[in-house]
């Protein structure tokens, strides 16, 4: 009998694209869920440009809140990549349009795949759950030791969404009888190739910047990721052994909103005009946050370097970095070639 297929959560998404062309080039079938039906051929059409073959996808409907069609989604599963979670580029007015999918989306999936008997879920985190709980000196290094502590102040809804989806995956997985071993993958800011017009908020920000709506950047660093390793990232982490409760940082080098200006203007000169000019004072930006209430979820930011280690994700899982200048630079030329900036 054929191996059953690998689920992917969050099929139409931009990350899970990656992973399910990942998937299909190394000869594994897979089943996406989505919540739009209608959304299949787009995915089907957006891994055969990332170079797979999309005859062994198959596609199950089912959204983060509601128990609907997660047994079905599920069924006969042993390996899952949970990536599915609303990944917004505003803030929403109330934290539980994110938290709650994320989190109670989690638990629906990790009851069904236990229902299923799957061994292992692969769950994307984020960075954003491991740089917030603790205030480093400049010489140390933040690393999967470190998690975020969702009840500190000024946390966004989304960063306290990944925290809190990602330790309730953990709980379960101790606390349940027969729950499937649980592995997180920590990505920093991912970019990379855009295979579609369906945009995430990695590539949507650079949209909004082509339109010169950053005029100015603030002083703020995030690490990136690119998305082949984040893919990768979590192929190698669906089999390899003994890898129960690790979680994995995944970012090479760090970028700001001046940085990816920076590059985008180097790439595309006609666009040059249109990236940020400069890097705003910290008390401009602290000004200005109190007229546009989007900035005010980076003031903790403001000015800090996160320095880290992927030491741990090249040891185990054999990821060899590629530079955040490729990402990015591979981002802008995608959204070019599909004339969306
Ligand atoms: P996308 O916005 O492209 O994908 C988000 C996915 O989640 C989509 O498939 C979306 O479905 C799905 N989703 C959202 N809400 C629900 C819901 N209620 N029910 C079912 N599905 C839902 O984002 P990314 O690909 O960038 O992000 C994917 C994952 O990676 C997320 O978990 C995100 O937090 C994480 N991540 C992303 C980073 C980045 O820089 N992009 C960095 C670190 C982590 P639909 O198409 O129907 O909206």
């Amino acid at each position: 009998m054929s191996n059953p297929p690998i689920v992917v959560t969050g099929s139409t998404g931009f990350i899970a694209k990656h992973i399910i062309a990942e998937l299909l080039r190394r000869g594994h079938a897979v089943r996406g869920t989505l919540r739009n039906v209608s959304k299949a051929d787009d995915v089907r059409r957006a891994v055969t440009r990332a170079g797979a073959d999309p005859a062994a996808l198959t596609f199950a409907v089912a959204d983060l809140l509601s128990d609907d069609g997660w047994d079905d989604a599920l069924s006969g599963a042993q390996y899952v990549i949970h990536s599915a979670s609303p990944f917004p580029i505003q803030q929403p007015d109330n934290p539980d349009d994110v938290i709650q999918p994320a989190r109670d989306g989690t638990l629906r999936v990790l009851k069904a795949a236990t229902r299923a008997g799957a061994s292992r879920v692969v769950v994307t985190s984020s960075t954003v759950a491991i740089f917030y709980g603790v205030t480093k000196r400049e010489d140390e290094l933040y690393s999967e030791t470190d998690f975020t502590d969702e009840t500190r102040d000024g946390l966004t809804p989304y960063i306290r969404s990944k925290i809190i989806a990602e330790k309730a995956a953990f709980e379960f997985s101790r606390t349940t009888p027969n729950a499937p071993e649980i592995v997180a993958i920590n990505p920093g800011f991912v970019h990379g190739p855009a295979l579609d017009a369906d945009l995430s908020t990695s590539h949507e920000l650079f949209v909004l910047m082509a339109r010169g709506i950053y005029p100015a950047a603030p002083r703020i660093r995030f690490p990136v990721a690119h998305v082949h390793d984040v893919a990768i990232a979590h192929a190698e982490a669906l089999f390899r052994p003994n890898l129960n409760g690790q979680r994995y940082l995944i970012a090479e080098g760090e970028s700001g909103l001046y940085g990816l200006g920076q590059i985008m203007a180097r790439e595309l000169p006609d666009l040059a005009n249109k990236a940020p000019k400069f890097e705003l004072p910290d008390m401009a930006v602290r000004a200005l946050s109190v007229v546009d209430k989007r900035m005010r979820t980076i003031l903790p930011e403001l000015g800090q370097h996160k320095r880290f280690t992927n030491a741990k994700a090249r040891a185990d899982l054999g990821i060899a970095f590629h530079s955040a200048d490729d990402a990015v630079r591979q981002s802008v030329l995608s959204l070019r070639e599909r004339k969306l900036i």
